[in-house]
């Protein structure tokens, strides 16, 4: 596996610390606040040990890239470490393409686990050693109750639950039936281990928990080795303390499992991190439940798990996100108890806002109409120099071929404009960025259809630059784009994947797929691209002046046929006007 250089990685993320640190206004979240205290107060000889536990049963999404954020950022704030753990206790849903592609975005958002991957499966010896004492101690049975069974004796919040009628089976024999399950001579559902702990406690989680359960499946790494598996609750608080893990920290939905995980640290008398909770990421217009995810995956309404209207981090990552802007995404929103949810628009302003300062500037005709300015000879080209950042010159320029034939956007030609139209008419005169002004004279139109099909122009010499020497206001410039020159693309759009803000919004009984946006993959074909960026690399990003953000597709792209994407817009609005 591609393991990147430590210290490399270290820069980078101190970077993105100081992003927050160097910013008085941010003041300290309610867990950093709590981990201050803990060090302050010399709470587990003052370490800060934390950990990232995904189920290897998806790709990461950006809701994911919060909680890499603040674990690994917290790690890196005081001095501590961060493990990356696989929580791979269910081996129906994981799989090894997910672990690795998980590797690969928490290094690619820039952040490096201190020592090896763990795994939960490499603490199932450790967590059955577990099980068989708290056997041995009679707090856990094996209940031969089914499914449905054990749902009607676990009660409702109203109502306590009813003791299992195995409840009381004598140790021995809880014993050996949990040793013969481990053998494989039960079938999938007739046992399960279950914590002896209270069945009319107020808390759910407490009404005798599954510990265990029969599952003859192959699993990733541990192959046919064992028939039994650890459920998430009995493995997640062990496999952390197993870990060393000082502070562990979770989504809000864990705040009611806390007093079970600490029943069982009780128990077992082992090393009892502290659990914090935190409220998870929703974002409007998309989905991010794994499930979900997979979902549209499965049945082919995206492109795979990189498509770029996925909130996936390898999909942001196609679209043109930087580990900078979802790293600055991450710090902006900051860690809060309640849950919300964040506008769509505040991830996208994080992009402009790091590829404003980053992005080299380009031009770019997506929607092409060509013109003819007559007063050039068919053989003369000029070149224009352009500026690759307008503030920062750092940035330097580029030649850019102006001649005879150019192309502009369509967009930007109005045979009958109102009075506010500052762009080409009839008659009308506009501004060329970095070379000329030019006058339309004639439209040419297909016969057939009608459609507007050549400008024929001519170009004012004395224009040079845009600026006129009679003082005669120009007001509108449009970018453009050599016709002998340009470089074929076809290029995407992207909106937001669905579209309702909420899936709360959606019907009871309604599928919800019924709420993708189908819009939300426009492709234009035959865009005429500044030539400059036929050496366009994966990974690079790009201002196309007046149209966005844009990258190449790191999976589509040919040197024969180019393929960008629109990362972002230049502003919030659909910049449907040009
Ligand atoms: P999902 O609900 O999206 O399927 P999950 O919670 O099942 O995700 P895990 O692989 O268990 O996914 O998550 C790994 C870690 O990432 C967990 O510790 C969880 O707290 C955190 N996490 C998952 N989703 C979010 C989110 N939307 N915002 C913040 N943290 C999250
Ligand atoms: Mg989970």
């Amino acid at each position: 596996m591609r393991q990147p250089h430590r210290s490399k990685m270290a820069d980078t993320h101190s970077n993105s610390t100081n992003d927050s640190s160097e910013n008085p206004a941010i003041s300290l979240d309610f867990i950093r606040q709590r981990v201050t205290d803990d060090v302050a107060a010399g709470k587990h000889g003052a370490r800060v040990q934390t950990r990232f536990p995904p189920e290897p049963n998806g790709y990461l999404h950006i809701g994911h890239a919060k909680a890499i954020c603040l674990n690994f950022g917290l790690a890196a704030e005081f001095g501590g470490k961060c493990n990356l753990r696989m929580d791979d206790t269910n081996p129906l849903a994981e799989d090894t393409e997910y672990v690795e592609s998980i590797k690969a975005d928490v290094q690619w958002l820039g952040f490096q686990w201190d020592g090896p991957v763990y795994y939960a499966s490499d603490y199932f010896p450790a967590l059955y050693e577990m099980a068989e004492k708290l056997i041995l101690a009679g707090q856990a049975y094996v209940c031969s109750l089914n499914v449905e069974q054990v749902r009607q004796y676990r009660g409702s919040w109203n109502s306590p639950g009813r003791n299992s009628p195995d409840r009381d089976r004598p140790i021995s024999e809880n014993l050996e039936l949990f040793r013969r399950m481990k053998a494989g001579e039960f079938p999938d559902g007739s046992y399960t281990l279950r914590a002896k702990i209270d069945m009319a406690a107020p808390n759910m989680n407490l009404r005798d928990p599954a510990l265990y359960r029969i599952r003859h499946a192959h699993h990733h790494r541990t192959g046919d080795q064992w028939c039994i598996y650890p459920t998430y609750d009995f493995a997640h608080g062990q496999s952390d303390s197993l870990e060393g893990i000082t502070h562990s920290i979770c989504t809000l939905e864990f705040e009611d499992h806390r007093p079970l995980y600490d029943w069982f640290l009780e128990q077992l008398g082992i090393h009892r991190p502290q659990q914090i909770e935190f409220a998870r990421l929703n974002l409007t217009n998309t989905v991010m439940s794994k499930r979900r995810l997979l979902e549209l995956v499965k049945q082919g309404l995206v492109a795979g798990w990189s498509d770029p209207r996925m909130p996936t981090i390898c999909g942001l990552r196609r679209r043109g996100y930087t580990p900078q802007a979802l790293r600055q995404f991450c710090a902006a929103i900051g860690v809060t108890k309640f849950n919300s949810t964040t506008p769509m628009a505040r991830l996208e302003e994080a992009l402009r806002h790091d590829l404003n300062e980053t992005a080299g500037r380009v031009m770019a005709v997506l929607e092409p109409l060509k013109v003819v300015i007559e007063n050039i000879p068919a053989d003369q080209v000029e070149l224009r120099t352009a500026a690759n950042h307008p503030a920062k010159p750092e940035f330097g320029t580029r030649e850019i071929p102006f001649g005879r034939e150019i192309y502009i956007e369509r967009s930007d030609f109005m045979e009958n404009a109102p009075k506010s139209f500052f762009r080409l008419q009839p008659g009308g005169e506009v501004r060329l960025r970095f070379a000329y002004v030019i006058k339309c004279h004639e439209v040419k139109k297909d016969p057939d259809t009608g459609e507007i099909v050549e400008l024929r122009c001519t170009y004012d010499p004395e224009t040079a630059g845009g600026k006129t020497s009679d003082g005669r206001k120009i007001k509108g410039t449009i970018h453009w784009v050599s016709a002998a020159h340009a470089v074929d693309a076809e290029v995407r759009l992207y909106e937001n994947l669905l579209l309702v803000e909420s899936l709360a919004e959606v019907e009871d009984g309604e599928d919800w797929k019924n709420q993708l946006n189908p819009a939300s993959l426009r492709v234009l074909r035959g865009c005429k691209l500044e030539s400059s960026l036929r050496q366009a690399r994966v990974g690079q990003s790009f201002q196309f002046e007046r149209n966005g953000y844009f990258c190449l597709d790191s999976e589509d792209s040919t040197a024969q046929a180019l393929v960008f994407n629109r990362s972002v817009s230049l502003r919030e609005a659909a910049d449907k006007s040009a």
